[in-house]
């Protein structure tokens, strides 16, 4: 019997669907075509979806889908998803936008020809039996300098493809590193230096609020005269209006476009010049693109469900089966000294302050902090929380997540440490993992103690007055729970100390009330890891 169930709609290629359907584990539902009322009558059995972009995955649908783990989107562009929703409700977003570079380069050189050779414009003449051979004089692209703003996937791979063609080939990305590109030949310059050398400009950036009109009226007055330009990235990035007036002007003496703000779009002033060239947002449309996202979204939500591992995700950091497996012990330490702590602090969460030093650091932290918030809430909040949601969880609660990361090793070869601050107390809990790779708590509240903490366990302040141990034992005899291992700790002789008892069986509150009458016992609290 399948486990899960995953609607696949948009008509998404067969590829990915016999992909899904090979695991044995997942049931694919596939709707290539469905009606909103007909998707919201059955959602609730859906614990995945699978899109393109035309099913609109927002609030109303996510609330009515209460086993929904995740959501993938064959391809890139994730508007037609809610994810701040999805992440409110701790269901995973994933994208697959590797599949689709090469077709996406390739539609770009495609219009750089096309605009260097007025191709389109060409053909549509011809059409209507004009032969126009002196009208459409080009420009050759070989020696030409082509500007590529964004060296990113598609960026890189369309520089790699015009040095081919025999272009001088500048670049600006801001976010990489310029070592990775030392070899390629591709010559990183500001920005300022694109627009005065560039006779080609080509856009491959995500729309942000810093590249929302990146190429305005300002921008374009500082081109060279006759520059030409292409957006194959996304609608906004280069101001349409603005473009309109300097192609009328010939300060740009053509654009390429296969993205607009509004789309689907036939209306845009932009289509009345004659150098304006456009694709209606052809630029991931090939068979091999749609079969690449396909099968990628399907592995990658299938891998998620059926083996917890996250890649591509967009409301949470990548982790591959690999690294899980590499750093379970890590894992397994965060979880315990978390839970640990959640159940010795009492009252309302504010602070959760966590320090990783040593060899910890060489895995993604952002993982281990939200599992480390998922820990501390799930007593509370049960299934409310998951590692999707739980960092926004926190916020939501006004529980403030403070990390700090520490590569050089303190003390430990490797330490997690967690400070806990409610209304009422705070506690600090240390844990460590030696070469056994056994999770041992070394530190609570600055009392140094070594701890494998596992299953029922009580945990104990108080003053450090002969006899308190006896009574501890005597309490635990006549109520018949058996002590598997006892800890102590304490501040200097007469001070205070703590203990914490691993027991056998579970402690039941009648037990805890007992404690509290033993004099010198100031807490009682029990723990279940
Ligand atoms: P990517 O994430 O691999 O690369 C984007 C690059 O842009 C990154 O290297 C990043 O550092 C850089 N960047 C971000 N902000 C910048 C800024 N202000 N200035 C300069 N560089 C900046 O993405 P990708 O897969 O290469 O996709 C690029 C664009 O193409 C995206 O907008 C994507 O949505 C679009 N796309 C369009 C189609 C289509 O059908 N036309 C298909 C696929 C992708």
């Amino acid at each position: 019997m399948s486990n899960f169930k995953v609607l696949l709609l948009d008509g998404i290629d067969p590829a990915g669907i016999d992909l899904i359907k090979r695991s044995k584990s997942i049931d694919p539902l596939v709707h290539d075509k469905i009606s909103r009322d007909s998707l919201m009558s059955i959602v609730a059995e859906a614990d995945g979806i699978i899109v393109r972009s035309s099913t609109v995955v927002d609030r109303e649908l996510m609330q009515r889908a209460s086993r929904l783990k995740v959501v993938g989107r064959a391809g890139v562009g994730v508007d037609n998803v809610d994810l701040d929703a999805a992440t409110e409700y701790g269901i995973l977003v994933m994208n697959s936008p590797g599949g689709s570079t090469t077709t996406t380069a390739e539609h770009t050189v495609a219009m750089l020809f096309a605009l260097a050779r007025n191709i389109p414009q060409a053909y549509v003449t011809l059409r209507a039996r004009q032969w126009e051979k002196n009208r459409f004089k080009g420009v050759e692209l070989a020696g030409k300098t082509l500007g590529v703003i964004g060296l990113g996937r598609i960026g890189s791979e369309v520089a790699r493809k015009c040095q081919a063609m025999g272009m001088n080939v500048i670049a600006y990305d801001p976010y990489i590193n310029p070592d990775a590109h030392l070899s390629s030949g591709i010559e990183l310059v500001e920005i300022e230096s694109i627009f005065e050398q560039a006779d080609f400009i080509t856009v491959h950036v995500p729309l942000s609020d810093t590249t929302r009109n990146l190429i305005n009226k300002d921008t374009i007055a500082r081109m060279k005269d006759g520059v030409r330009l292409v957006n194959c990235a996304r609608g906004g990035i280069i101001d349409e209006f603005d473009l309109y007036n300097a192609l009328k002007a010939q300060k740009v003496a053509g654009a390429a476009f296969d993205v607009f703000e509004v789309e689907p779009n036939t209306e845009s002033p932009l289509f009345q010049l004659e150098n304006f060239i456009a694709t209606p947002h052809l630029g991931a449309s090939t068979v091999e693109a749609q079969r690449r996202v396909s099968e990628d979204i399907c592995r990658q939500v299938s891998d998620y469900l059926l083996k917890n591992t996250v890649d591509g995700a967009l409301n949470f950091p990548r982790l591959d089966a690999g690294t899980v497996e590499r750093y379970q012990h890590f894992v397994d330490l965060a979880v315990r000294v978390a839970t640990f702590i959640a159940q010795i602090c009492a009252g309302r969460m504010q602070t959760v302050s966590i320090r990783y030093s040593g060899e910890v650091c060489d895995m993604n932290l952002n993982y281990l902090t939200s599992l480390i918030v998922r820990s501390l809430l799930v007593p509370v909040l049960r299934e409310g929380v998951n590692l999707v949601n739980a960092m926004h969880v926190a916020k939501q609660r006004g529980i403030r997540v403070q990390e700090t990361r520490v590569p050089a090793p303190e003390n430990f070869t490797n330490l997690i440490l967690i400070e806990l601050k409610t209304d009422l107390e705070s506690h600090r809990v240390s844990g460590t993992v030696f070469t056994d790779k056994l999770p041992r708590i070394v530190n609570i509240d600055g009392y140094p103690l070594e701890v494998v903490p596992r299953g029922n366990m009580i945990f104990f302040t108080n003053n450090d007055k002969p006899g308190v141990i006896g009574a501890i034992g005597s309490v635990l005899g006549r109520c018949s729970v058996n002590i598997a291992g006892m800890h102590l700790g304490r501040e200097h002789e007469g001070g205070k100390a703590l203990a914490l008892l691993l027991v056998d069986n579970p402690v039941d509150k009648e037990v805890i009330e007992q404690f509290r009458q033993v004099p010198n016992i100031l807490s009682a609290k029990v723990v279940h890891v």
